[in-house]
This record gives structure tokens, C-alpha cells and sequence, in this order.
């Protein structure tokens, strides 16, 4: 039997083991790691026709083991405080799927999200994971890709997601209530299952223009329009300030037909006369990309707008 005792950062993630029964500490920032079974190599000296060989034996030895540890060292699983005890009105299933949010943050963001900061740089793949976890359109029904989730569900993945940094709650926001809602809730059924399942996984990237650069705060002023050519509309226009322009396949954009009602469409990625400039140089939300959308006399099917809202509501119950 081993007995063994280590204080301060000694115990490094290299010395934990799977099977380690970790004690947080929280209020001290620190932990003590129980071990029963200690995992380790031993050494053998072995003869075989007078030559001395060195084999090494994996060795399984009953132990006792206390590591106090640091969260420097060891980053402890987070534990939000519930001032208001939020928890008790919360179900099973909102506590498991805030847990494994939790957990993707701990993982998948924290380590990094300081690099991406400083560059200025999107985090690799954030999409992609994002829809892996099931992030992306929580709410949306699993036939269209979504994993039914309740709007309390989403809340709390939101929450977690912002632990992590702005940027990434941004980008699965953005995707989630100003992309898949509005297609969700006022797209034609062949609009729906065409960008909704690709959303939902984050195969597809999607971005929400209504912001113009001389219209911000009074989206009512936009400029951005679009004229009936008879089979199809021509789209002429700008926004600004849109999360993942760049990166976007697809923009769910709001503009204003010739009786000055305003419409909302899909504007994919490869139509000509539309590009989406990259906004550079932002003192916050460093880790997210932002950009322009520019439209220049860009075709839009008919089948490309969004055929259940007119007016402003559309992107304001977004
Ligand atoms: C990082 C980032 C990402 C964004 N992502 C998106 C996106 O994905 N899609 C999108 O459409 N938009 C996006 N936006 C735009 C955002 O929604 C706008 O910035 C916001 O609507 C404000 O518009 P503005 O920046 O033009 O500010 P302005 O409208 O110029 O306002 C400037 C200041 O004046 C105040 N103000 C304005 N009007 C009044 C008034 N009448 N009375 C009193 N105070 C007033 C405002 O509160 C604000 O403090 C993003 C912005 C940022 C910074």
C-alpha cells in the first residue's frame, strides 16, 4: 500500500490518473485528489542466456493518495454560485445539458480563448463543435436538425457559452435566433429543410444583416432594398456590423420593397454582386469575425424570400 501526500502545484495534470476521485475546494481555489489504485511502471531486470535485459511492467498497486492541487495547474470543473436558487426550478435534462455546455467551455474554450483574443482571430472550427454539442438552434425540432431542447435549455447553453467568451455565445446566437428562427418560424417548408439541418450540425454558417451603416439603432431608416424583375428580385444595398459575415455560407437580410415594406430573404454566398468584407481592428468580441455585407444588384430568387413576415417584426422577434 502506498500512502502518499503532495502539496501545492506539484500534482500536475500529467499525475492524475482517470480513476482519481477529485475534491474541489472552490472557495480556496484548490483540490485534494483521492487515489485508490495507483497505476504505474515498474522496472524489471530480466537474464536471458547471460544478457541482462530491462523490461518494463505496467504495476496496479493499492494506494492512498492526496494531492492538494491547483487551479493553475489542474483547472478545476466550474461551479456557478445560485444566489437565487435558479436551480431548484430547473429540470433534470436543463441540468445535464448546462453540464456538458459546461464542460465543452472547460475544454474546447478556455484554454485558447486568450490566443484568439490577442490575434484577433476566430476560433478554429467553432462551428463545427458548436453544432457537435448540439448548440446550434437548441430550440428547433429534431426533424429539421435541432435537438427540441425548450427555451430555458437554450437560455442556460447561452450562459455557458458566454463563460467561455462573447464571441462564442455570439456565433451560436447569432446562428440560433437570427438565422434558424426567422427561417423556422416564417420559411417555406422547402426553406426550412434545405438550411435548417445544415445549420443545426454547422456544416452551413449562417449571418443576420439588418444593421446599415447610416441606420443602427433605427432600423425603420434602412436603405437596403429590393425591386421585382418578375421571376426573381435585384437586391441593392449594405449592412454592417455583421457577426461571421466572412465566414458566412448563407445571410438572412432584411430590406425594403418598392412600397417600403420590409422583406426578408436568403442570400447565399456565390451570388454575383454580393461580398462580405471583413471588419477589422475591434477593441472587443476579438475572437469573432465581423463584416460587411455588401449588395450589388444581386439576383434573388423568388423562392429565396422569406414568404410568412412583412414588416419590421420579423427580425425583431428575432
Ligand atoms: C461586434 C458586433 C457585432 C454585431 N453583429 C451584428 C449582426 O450580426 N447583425 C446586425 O444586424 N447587427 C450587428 N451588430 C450591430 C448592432 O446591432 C448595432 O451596433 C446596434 O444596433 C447599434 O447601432 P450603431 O452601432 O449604428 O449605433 P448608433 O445607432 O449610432 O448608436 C450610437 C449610440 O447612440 C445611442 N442612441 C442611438 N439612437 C438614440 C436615440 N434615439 N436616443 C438615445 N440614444 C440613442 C445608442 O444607444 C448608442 O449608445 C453588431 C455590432 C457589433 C459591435
Amino acid at each position: 500500500m502506498l500512502i502518499n501526500y503532495r502539496a501545492g502545484s506539484r500534482a500536475k495534470r500529467s499525475v492524475i490518473q482517470k480513476s482519481d476521485v477529485l475534491i474541489n475546494l472552490p472557495m480556496l481555489n484548490h483540490g485534494v485528489v483521492l487515489r485508490l489504485c495507483h497505476v504505474g511502471l515498474r522496472f524489471e531486470k530480466v537474464k536471458v542466456n547471460e544478457n541482462i535485459f530491462f523490461t518494463r511492467k505496467l504495476i496496479l498497486t493499492p494506494a492512498v493518495f492526496f494531492y492538494f492541487y491547483t487551479s493553475k495547474f489542474y483547472p478545476m470543473p466550474y461551479t456557478a454560485p445560485d444566489y437565487y436558487q435558479i436551480d431548484d426550478l430547473l429540470t433534470e435534462e436543463h441540468k445535464i445539458v448546462r453540464q456538458s455546455v459546461r464542460d465543452f467551455v472547460d475544454k474546447e474554450i478556455m484554454p485558447i480563448i486568450d490566443g484568439c483574443a490577442q490575434r484577433h482571430e476566430p476560433i478554429p472550427g467553432l462551428m463545427k463543435k458548436l453544432g457537435d454539442i448540439g448548440a446550434l438552434g437548441p430550440y428547433i425540432p429534431e426533424e429539421y436538425g435541432g435537438a427540441g431542447l425548450d427555451q430555458i435549455a437554450y437560455g442556460l447553453i447561452m450562459v455557458e457559452l458566454e463563460r467561455g467568451d462573447s464571441a462564442v455565445r455570439s456565433a451560436a446566437s447569432v446562428q440560433s435566433s437570427l438565422v434558424m428562427y426567422p427561417i423556422y418560424t416564417y420559411g417555406s417548408e422547402e426553406q426550412r429543410k434545405k438550411y435548417l439541418p445544415k445549420l443545426a450540425s454547422g456544416d452551413m454558417i449562417g449571418c443576420f444583416g439588418l444593421t446599415e451603416p447610416n441606420h443602427g439603432s433605427n432600423p425603420n431608416g434602412m436603405e437596403s432594398n429590393i425591386k421585382d424583375m418578375g421571376d426573381h428580385y435585384l437586391l441593392n444595398g449594405a449592412k454592417m456590423w455583421i457577426t461571421n459575415s466572412p465566414l458566412a455560407d448563407i445571410a438572412v437580410v432584411w430590406a425594403k420593397d418598392e412600397a417600403g415594406i420590409v422583406r426578408g430573404m436568403i442570400v447565399e454566398r456565390g451570388m454575383e454582386g454580393f461580398s462580405t468584407p471583413e471588419t477589422h481592428n475591434k477593441w472587443s468580441l476579438r475572437a469573432s469575425m465581423t463584416g460587411e455585407l455588401v449588395f450589388n444588384n444581386v439576383k434573388i430568387p423568388k423562392e429565396n424570400i422569406l414568404p410568412n413576415v412583412k414588416g419590421l417584426k420579423g427580425h425583431s422577434h428575432a
